[in-house]
Parts: C-alpha cells; structure tokens; sequence
C-alpha cells in the first residue's frame, strides 16, 4: 500500500485527502502546523490551522487569507481521510497534524518540545503508527540546560547592565521566542521594550488570552527615555543597524538553542549567549518518539540521517524524510 503521507514538489501530500501539510509552494488546501515562516507560505487557497494559531498565520500571510481554525482534537474528515491537530507546545497555535485512514495513523509533529513553557499550550503525546518528527537538534550534542536557570542568568545580566549604566538588548526570533523571554524575565528589574515586530506578535498573544507582562513599544518611548535600566526584546536583525543608535550604552544577548555549543557562541555577534530553544533536544525527541508508540520515524527538517540511523540500532524502521528546505528559518531555533 501507498504511503499516507508523501513528498511531492509542493510539499508533504496526502493523496487519499488531496491536501498537503505545510507544503513550500501554493497548493488547494494546505494544513499549516505553525506560523514560522518555513513553515507557513502563502499563496495557498485554503489553509487550515489550530485556532489559537490562526491571528498569528493571519498577521504573516495576510489578512485576506482563507484560514478555517480548528479546535485541538477537534477531528475534520477530508475525503474520508480523519484529520484533527494537537498541541506541539512549540510557539502560540502551535499543532501537530494527526492524520488517520484505513486503519493507519500518522503524525506530523511539525516543530516540538516537551519541556514547560507558560506561554504555549503544552505538547501531548499522540499514539501513531508513523510518526514524522522534526529533528532540528536531532544530535546528541544537544541537551537543554533547565530553563528557569537560563532565565535566572538573563536576569543576572540584565541587573549587572542595569548597574553599569547599560540598556539590555535581547533578542530572539519576533514570533514566540520573543514572547517565551517576555513571560519568563523578572519585570520588577526595571522596564520592559519591545522591537515593533516583536510587539505585533505580543499583541496577537495577548488577544490569543496569553498572559504576559507591561511592555513598552520602543516606537511609544518617550524622547527622553532613561534607556539604561531597560530590557529590550528584539528581533536577530537588529544587530548593527541604525535602529541600535538611541540606546547609546548597551550590551547584547541572544537566546537561542544554537547557544548550547560553545563555537556557536564564539561567532556569536552578540556579547553573551542564552540556551533558551523552543524544539526538543536530543533526550525530549527520543522521548517523544518512544511515547508515540510509532514502528515507523520518518525524521525531517534537521539531523535526519543521524536521527534515523540511530533509532534503526534502536530497531525501529527508521529513514530520513528530506525536504529541499531542510534547514530552519534563521533565528527560530
Ligand atoms: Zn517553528
Ligand atoms: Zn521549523
């Protein structure tokens, strides 16, 4: 029997539901797992998504865009194919697409993880035949320290710049890492800026009922803002240009899985490195692919050859699912 789910040109297809799941070109009806942009593209007719996730894919592809939102768990029948998504604990929305016919499961875990963060729906484990995982730090190099003690150490240096004299530029990626520093920072250290991008997608949180803390646009400060006790969460792009000048006296911070290797922060163009990652890390994805019950990985978006020729000595039937856009939108990590 054909495989359920397959790669095509557009992207991972389901003939038997003619729909596709985050495919990279348009397509008639694309299931979107999240709103990172390797994940959402536009020009699809029909896009589905969780409805926690569907202002944010809104806010990237445009309003005009025909998103159908669906609750978690909430099953659709596509052609007699049953679909349904579930939390991937990953950014707000964010879901993995279960996909059931004839008997067969598969999921798609899109980007995961499983450790806590306040600020997203908490991943759950689906039973599956097959299961396709993300493996954007699929390697045994990567284990996540604690997160509360990386939010300790940003809190740190955020005090020590405080007393220098020095404005706190923190950045990490505009949509849901961004939010994830705001939710877990001590805002009794002083005030709390946002990057316009990063302030869009706060918004899209706070009406998505996500509880976070006052922050300021840095477009709304006031000329004369005492920039030296604040934090400000922005965007990577950031570094080196202009839009750095007013806060004169500042140190710079990136929080990101890819800080977890010392060579990593080494080229880092920022003055420290904080391992705050929103995907599994090689403990949590092993965890995740045994808790699935799946026979069956089809690792992708990663480490995949490593990811499947470590689970096959682990006797599972195990091979790499390799997509032309294999590596993560930059920053997501
Ligand atoms: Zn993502
Ligand atoms: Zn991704």
């Amino acid at each position: 029997m054909a495989d359920l789910l397959r790669l095509t040109p557009d992207g991972l297809y389901c003939e038997a539901g003619d729909f596709h799941i985050d495919p990279w070109r348009a397509v008639e009806r694309a299931i979107v797992t999240h709103a990172h942009g390797d994940h959402a593209r536009r020009g699809s007719r029909r896009y589905l998504c969780s409805r926690e996730g569907a202002g944010v894919l809104r806010l990237r592809l445009g309003p005009a865009t025909n998103v159908t939102p669906v609750e978690y768990g909430e099953a659709r029948t596509l052609r007699g194919v049953r679909v349904s998504l579930h939390p991937a604990g990953h950014i707000l929305g964010s879901a993995q697409v279960r996909v059931e016919y004839g008997g067969e499961v598969w999921v798609v875990t899109g980007d995961y993880k499983t450790a806590p963060d306040p600020t997203v729906r908490s991943f759950e484990p689906v039973r599956c035949h097959t299961l396709v995982t993300e493996c954007t730090f699929g390697s045994p190099l990567y284990r996540w320290p604690d997160a509360g003690a990386e939010f300790a150490k940003i809190n740190a240096w955020w005090r020590a710049n405080r007393s220098a004299g020095r404005a706190s530029i923190l950045m990490g990626y505009s949509l849901g890492k961004a939010q994830r520093l705001l939710g877990g920072v001590d805002p009794g250290i002083g005030p709390v800026f946002l990057h316009d991008a990063v302030a869009t997608m706060t918004d899209a949180y706070r009406e998505a009922g996500v509880v976070l803390p006052l922050a300021t646009p840095v477009a709304n400060a006031p000329l004369d803002t005492d920039w030296t006790r604040a934090l400000v969460i922005a965007p990577p792009g950031v570094e080196g240009t202009s839009w750095m000048r007013r806060f004169r006296s500042f140190s710079t911070a990136f929080a990101s899985g890819w800080m977890a290797l010392r060579g990593a922060r080494r080229r880092l163009e920022a003055d420290m490195g904080f391992v705050i990652s929103d995907h599994v890390d090689w403990p949590a994805l092993l965890g995740a692919v045994r808790e699935s019950g799946a026979e069956r990985v089809r690792p992708t978006h990663g480490f995949t050859k490593l990811v499947a020729r470590y689970l096959r000595e682990q006797g599972l039937d195990a091979a790499p699912l390799e997509t032309p856009f294999g590596s993560e939108e930059e920053g997501t990590g």
